[in-house]
């Protein structure tokens, strides 16, 4: 039996040993509530509030900025419906190629939505079309989950630094915060809030080697948010619960290896891409590379095989041990085209033609050599 060739590491990433090692004393030895006042709980506490310092300081925020979540859909629900909730006059502005975890949210209050040029980037002039005196949050993620497309984000929080000016010489009161989801991000780039210039982060513990249903909101100092879940004034009242704390430690020491790795990671993991983008071009003629040649995540390659059937095409890899994903993680099981594709202007037949792979730290050169040794032989049946 072949091993297995895993290539969606955007859906899902193995937990990282170091990981599993730090979480494994919370879940007997120390199972304490952090909330109850007896030594042990407290201590429970203290080490909970040094998984957030640490957080914080790879993000280069305030230990305060950071808020626990069960992951980044909870993440992005907490940092679009909590404003929207805030300022019930206010309009959302979220880019079309945004993950449904920021849509589906968005489309609950008074919404527009950001077009997308055809390589999956958002046009900047459509976005300054539609930002009006009452936009309180524009949302736009940092890397694209299907395409892999790297989205502008520090041009765009210069854009809003202006309009908030404007807004003060015009005394309009209303706020302009600058929201992005980061789950795919922070294996290979910078995560620094203040250099991306954002007000509100979302980063998700499940795609950087640690625990799934873990995540952060980074809420910059000053951002006003209702709360979504209501009870016992947990996260200093913006997210009741109990909190997970095997979980926050996981994604604490998660983050921490992820900055650390990152720099020699996307370099390792761009020349496999490119090679993996050599290789499909010499041997599977009617591959179409889809997104932008310029703006990429290192880790994700969106494919067009020109009249094949996606799902098929996946099934036959998978029989042959190699898996890809047809849509994202979270809506493969949905049998409507993917909006994002449909936002760059893709045809619904292009659409179930596609497929995404995507890589991570166990991927080798001679995986994806497999990979399209195995694509050439089943697009050419
Ligand atoms: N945002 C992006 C960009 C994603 O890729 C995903 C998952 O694929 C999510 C949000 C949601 O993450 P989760 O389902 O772990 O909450």
């Amino acid at each position: 039996m072949k091993k297995c060739i895993y290539l969606d590491y955007a859906a899902a990433t193995p937990m990282d040993n170091k990981v599993i090692k730090v979480m494994a004393p919370y879940w007997q030895q120390k199972f304490y509530n952090p909330s109850a006042m007896y030594l042990t709980s407290r201590s429970a506490r203290q080490d909970l509030n040094e998984a957030r310092e640490n957080i914080a300081k790879q993000l280069g925020a305030k230990s305060g900025e950071i808020y626990f979540t069960a992951g980044a859909t909870e993440a992005n629900n907490l940092a679009i419906s909590g404003t929207a909730r805030n300022f019930l006059d206010g309009e959302v502005l979220v880019s079309s190629i945004e993950h449904e975890s920021v849509i589906a949210p968005a489309e609950l209050y008074k919404c527009n939505k950001i077009a997308s040029n055809t390589n999956g980037i958002v046009d900047l002039s459509d976005l300054k079309k539609k930002i009006n005196s009452n936009t309180v949050l524009v949302s736009v993620m940092l890397v694209n989950n299907e395409l892999g497309t790297i989205q502008p984000i520090r041009e765009i929080s210069n854009l809003i630094i202006s309009i908030r000016k404007e807004r003060i010489k015009k005394g309009n009161k209303k706020p302009i915060y600058l929201h992005t989801d980061a789950a795919q991000a922070a294996n290979f780039f910078d995560m620094h809030v203040s250099r991306l210039g954002v007000d509100l982060m979302s980063v998700n513990g499940g795609k950087i080697y640690g625990p799934k249903q873990t995540g952060i909101l980074y809420v910059k100092a000053g951002t006003r948010l209702k709360p979504l879940i209501v009870g016992g004034g947990q996260e200093r009242n913006l997210r009741s619960g109990t909190e997970n704390v095997p979980g926050f430690i996981g994604l604490a020491k998660a983050l921490e290896i992820a900055k650390k790795m990152k720099d020699k990671e996307a370099k390792r993991t761009r020349e496999l891409r490119e090679f993996f983008l050599k290789e499909l071009s010499k041997n599977v003629p009617g591959s179409q590379i889809n997104g932008s040649s310029k703006h990429h995540a290192p880790h994700i390659v969106h494919v067009t095989f020109a009249g094949s059937d996606n799902e098929r095409l996946m099934m036959e890899l998978d029989e042959q041990g190699v898996q890809c994903a047809v849509g994202s993680a979270c809506s493969a099981s949905s049998a409507k085209p993917s909006h994002v594709l449909s936002a760059i202007g893709m045809n619904d037949e292009d659409t179930r033609a596609s497929l995404r792979f995507s890589f991570g730290r166990n991927t080798s050169k001679k995986d994806l050599g497999r990979t399209v040794k195995l694509l050439k032989s089943l697009c050419s049946k």
